[in-house]
């Protein structure tokens, strides 16, 4: 249960919260549809990164994946979507995962308003059983971003070098589309997040304040 001194969305600290501070795009992301497909164990961690880009993008949905339920939303969504479905999977570092990292997508972006673009938010475990068990996911078109800087994301133990988190994830797609000044904005903001994260652990307040 959470505190009543924390946040019920994001679970920091009602002092830390950064909720109501997410930066304002440009209008050129206007059109960026985002799915986001969360793990129910994301749901409730304040390290959670999903939800910057839940806060950014104006057309971004969260998804809470469940195995049946998933099935039926998205035959509901391609159904009632004009746009296809593109999966993003981070490049991963190890090779055998080369099922994850194939791209059938062009060498450049196609125009915004065709595509939904679907992100998985997990931890890479999660992400390869959520895949295992949504057959839908196996047969959509994927895009793999190669990362452009290694992840700045350190909040939680055992996790595995050099994947990037949702929210970097998120931030490559923006400059693979050619939206770096979006990016560098919610990359400020993840860097905002990940000060007040390690300060929600601590129990201090911010440095400097
Ligand atoms: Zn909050």
């Amino acid at each position: 249960m959470p505190s009543p001194l924390t946040c019920a969305r994001c679970h920091l600290r009602q002092d830390l919260c950064l909720c109501e501070q997410a930066p304002s795009l440009s209008g050129d992301c206007e059109p960026l549809s985002l799915i986001l497909l969360t793990h129910s164990l994301e749901i409730e961690k304040h390290t959670n990164t999903g939800r910057l880009l839940e806060a950014c993008l104006s057309e971004c949905c969260l998804w809470l994946w469940q195995r049946t339920e998933f099935e039926r939303q998205w035959a509901e969504f391609t159904r009632s979507s004009s746009r296809v479905p593109v999966l993003l999977f981070p490049e991963s570092n190890s090779r055998s995962e080369n099922a994850l990292t194939v791209s059938n997508m062009p060498q450049s972006p196609p125009p915004l308003e065709q595509i939904t673009f679907v992100l998985i938010d997990a931890t890479w475990q999660q992400a390869r059983k959520m895949l295992r068990q949504s057959p839908s996911l196996r047969d959509c078109q994927r895009l793999s971003l190669q990362s452009s800087a290694p992840s700045r994301y350190h909040l939680r133990k055992h996790q595995q070098q050099g994947n990037l988190s949702t929210v970097e994830t998120g931030c490559e797609l923006l400059k693979w589309l050619g939206l770096e000044r979006d990016a560098e904005l919610i990359e400020r903001y993840f860097g905002r997040f990940l000060q007040h994260s390690e300060a929600n652990r601590s129990g201090y307040d911010l440095k400097g304040n």
